[in-house]
């Protein structure tokens, strides 16, 4: 079987540490069968090329089979003019690789249970949902305009817009995932009031034609918000436009405990991708080994799942990782009382000790 490219940006902050151990656990579970490819990116790029992703550093990325990130940024880089930010990086790579969906699974961890904020009879019956979400389209990508009106009053307008063939890729997105787990999808709009959420709803019904076996629901984003919290074990794929998607994948990640818990993936056409953890570079905490390896770890099984098709691979390391939370050892951002707390290194020590 021949070897997959990934090229791997472990950026900033505790991104090298983290990324570091998820490379340790990629090798253990499939041994020789990536040529990792390592670009800077973020603060450390702008103190080696004076930006923080030089063309041909992002080649390395459009190249390669997948692409897998730690975190960017830091204070240091605090007072760079915007056009050089660490952060111009994450844009930069994710439109260079033409993302268009942003998958985010919410599952909570039985083990970690009481660390999710609702209550105990709901998080109980578990939450295991993926929202996939669109990036490229909507109203952060319309047309900003801040004018005057005729009577010279400041007045501001974003346009909001999404074409058919935008929103029938990422409709096959969430089927084709509803596929391989529990067959239900859920689109999320507000057709009691935009065209725009009118025409996704059209689409997404045509587009779920081709996947006779799949459930399809809607809601209203505010009602969905709200039934996040309250049912959250209905949910299996939510599929939705970029501004919904983004306030509830936030949403979603609360309700599901840490921050250095949570992976990401961002897919485009032909199953290349950028995955990462959600979490950014946690300057507070860099270099002190307390970092939780646990998000940038099973960003890695998403990209086996979902570019390399590893799913073997993919289910032994999220087995791992429910293992090692069952056995009681913790990072300080998981810590509970009763549990032990151990470092990063440790974390990702257990980890590949139980592949
Ligand atoms: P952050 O996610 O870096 O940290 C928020 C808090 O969570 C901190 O207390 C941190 O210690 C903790 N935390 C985060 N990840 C953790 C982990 N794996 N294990 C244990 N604790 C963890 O967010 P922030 O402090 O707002 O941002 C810090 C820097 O990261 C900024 O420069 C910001 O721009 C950048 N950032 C980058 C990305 C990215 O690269 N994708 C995302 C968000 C923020």
């Amino acid at each position: 079987m021949s070897k997959k490219n990934v090229a791997v940006i472990p950026g900033d902050g505790i991104g090298p540490e983290v990324i570091g151990a998820t490379l340790e656990v990629l090798e253990k579970v499939a041994p020789g069968r990536f040529d990792f490819h390592e670009v800077a990116m973020g603060g450390n790029a702008i103190d080696k090329y004076g930006e923080p992703l030089p063309d041909f550093r992002l080649k390395t990325c459009q190249e390669a089979d997948a692409t897998l990130l730690g975190a960017v940024g830091g204070p240091k880089w605090d007072n760079q003019p915007p056009e050089n930010r660490p952060e111009r990086g994450l844009l930069r790579v994710r439109s260079g690789l033409e993302v268009f969906a942003n998958i985010r699974p919410a599952k909570i961890f039985a083990p970690l249970a009481s660390a999710c904020p609702l209550r105990k009879d709901i998080a109980e019956k578990g939450i295991d949902f993926i929202i996939v979400r669109e990036l490229t389209g909507g109203i952060y990508f319309g047309k900003h305009e801040a004018f005057k009106t005729p009577s010279g009053e400041r007045a501001a307008r974003d346009v909001m817009e999404y074409t058919e063939h935008e929103i029938r890729r990422i409709a096959h997105v969430a089927f084709k995932m509803a596929m391989g787990r529990r067959k239900l999808v859920t689109s999320i709009d507000k057709a009691n009031i935009l065209t725009v959420s009118r025409l996704w709803r059209e689409v997404v019904e045509d587009v779920a034609k081709e996947y006779p076996e799949v459930k399809l629901n809607h809601l209203y984003v505010d009602n969905a918000s709200m039934q996040l919290i309250r049912v959250p074990s209905e949910f299996d794929v939510i599929v939705t436009e970029n501004t919904f998607g983004d306030i509830l994948s936030d949403e979603a990640s609360q309700i599901v405990g840490s921050i250095g818990m949570i992976p990401s993936a961002s897919l485009g056409d032909n199953n290349r991708g950028l995955y990462e953890p959600i979490h950014g570079s946690a300057p507070d905490i860099a270099g002190q080994d307390k970092a939780n390896p646990i998000g940038t770890i099973l960003a890695g099984a998403m990209m086996l799942r979902y570019s390399f098709e590893m799913n073997k691979e993919a289910d032994a390391i999220e087995n791992a990782v429910d293992e090692v939370l069952k056995a009681g050892l913790r990072t300080g951002d998981i810590y509970t009382e009763g549990t032990k707390l151990i470092t990063g290194s440790q974390m990702k020590a257990e980890i590949i000790s139980r592949l």
